[in-house]
């Protein structure tokens, strides 16, 4: 109750003074979508290149393929189009929360140590927050929100993109702002300065990264995100739900621990 009346007069507060100069939230703004843009598409240009130099063919995963149906890459790149306008609005809510939660970009990074123990805690946030929503569109009665990126069969870099816009709206909310917020709530719990809003920026360049490898068909070995604990062969483990009913994390370890992992049985067995 104390945190619920104490959250609601800071939000007043923050209406009546953010925090942050204006010019510092335009910045900031701007430096997030150039980010994301730059990022999301350079990824994904990254293991097309990957692909047509043909110099990584040892570490294609060749799971069993099955065809795309004719076509599947102009409606990717047409949804993803359509998709812009939606996910940038809710983008542009989550800034006004952001600035509450976070320190400017011109302040201070502070402490190594701190920065990367904010980095760990979104992580282990947002992948717990993907895990559960995957898992529930998974449900019979919210399938149909989610079957868009299932029409995706044999994994190409950009089918990470190709989500329906009610998923849109279920990522913006999982995957962005309940991190945020649990990241208000232990600086408040703990009496804490606000984290740097640089880490938003590092963790906005994960996800995309994320998204790529994922639906790249490729296990590298010098792509850094499948050495962090848990996450190791979580190409393959994505790669393996686009054929089956499990798999749901991005952090297959989160998996393992539900019971929801599926991995082929081998030929020879
Ligand atoms: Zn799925
Ligand atoms: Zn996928």
């Amino acid at each position: 109750m104390d945190y619920f009346s104490q959250t609601v007069s800071t939000v007043v507060d923050w209406l009546a003074d953010p925090g942050w100069k204006e010019e510092e939230i335009y910045n900031f703004v701007v430096t997030v979508l150039v980010v994301s843009q730059v990022s999301e598409y350079g990824f994904i240009f990254l293991f097309w290149a990957v692909e047509a130099s043909g110099l990584f063919e040892g570490y294609r995963n060749n799971t069993p393929s099955r065809s795309n149906e004719p076509g599947l890459e102009n409606k990717i790149w047409w949804t993803a189009l359509c998709s812009r306008f939606p996910a940038h609005v809710g983008g542009a809510v989550i800034y006004v929360w952001f600035t509450w939660c976070y320190r400017p970009l011109t302040q201070d990074i502070g402490s190594c140590w701190v920065f990367f123990a904010w980095v760990a805690f979104h992580t282990v946030v947002a992948e717990v927050c993907q895990y559960t929503k995957h898992l529930l569109l998974h449900h019979p009665n919210l399938y149909v929100y989610h079957k868009t990126h299932h029409e995706v069969r044999s994994v190409m870099p950009e089918g990470g993109k190709y989500i329906g816009r009610m998923e849109i709206l279920a990522s913006i909310f999982g995957i962005y702002l309940l991190p945020i917020s649990a990241c208000r709530l232990v600086t408040h719990v703990l009496d804490t300065a606000r984290p740097h809003a640089l880490i938003w920026i590092f963790m906005v360049i994960k996800s995309d990264f994320e998204h790529a490898e994922l639906h790249s068909g490729y296990t590298l070995p010098f792509t850094p995100i499948q050495y962090l604990p848990g996450y190791w062969g979580y190409q393959l483990h994505h790669e393996y739900h686009h054929t089956n009913q499990y798999n749901y994390a991005h952090w297959p370890v989160l998996d393992h621990l539900f019971g929801t992992t599926y991995v082929p049985q081998s030929k020879s067995s």
